[in-house]
């Protein structure tokens, strides 16, 4: 946060300087006054938008819950379950956002769970995906996972 705020005082005040016959003690006043506001509106702007989210993010960074349905049961063939809902779906990367407002990395978070070990779509869905990759050369990084295990 406080890098960026750096970078765009350096740019204003570089721009004002080669307008402008600064002294170095002017300069220096001026970095400090434009880092300053800028420090102040930036605290304004990212303590409104850090409310929701953030105090939340903590919390749950810091309590792993229990899924409530067996671990090996969560990725199957056709379908993945959210633990959240106990929903089954194909894919959960677009439910999880839509009903929980959750990110993959804060759902994988929640539950303590490797995302290598436990991918958001069924099997089939990723063996699909293994299988186009596959196809279109691009390899298969990322969908490593052997669709006969478990
Ligand atoms: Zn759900």
């Amino acid at each position: 946060m406080a890098t960026e705020v750096l970078k765009l005082t350096a740019q204003i005040v570089i721009s004002h300087a080669s307008m402008s016959e600064l002294t170095p003690k002017e300069l220096v006043e001026e970095i400090k006054d434009i880092y300053n506001l800028l420090s102040s509106l930036e605290g304004e702007i990212s303590l409104a938008e850090a409310l929701p989210g953030a105090a939340e993010k903590g919390k749950e960074a810091a309590v792993v819950k229990k899924p409530s349905i067996p671990l090996d049961e969560i990725v199957k063939e056709k379908y993945v379950v959210c633990l959240e809902c106990g929903k089954k779906m194909r894919t959960l990367k677009a439910h999880l956002r839509k009903a929980h407002k959750l990110v993959p990395a804060e759902y994988y978070r929640q539950y303590g769970l490797d995302p290598k070990k436990f991918p958001l779509v069924c099997k089939e869905y990723s063996e699909q995906r293994r299988k186009l990759a596959k196809e279109k050369g691009l390899g298969e990084r990322g969908f490593r996972r052997k669709a006969k295990t478990a």
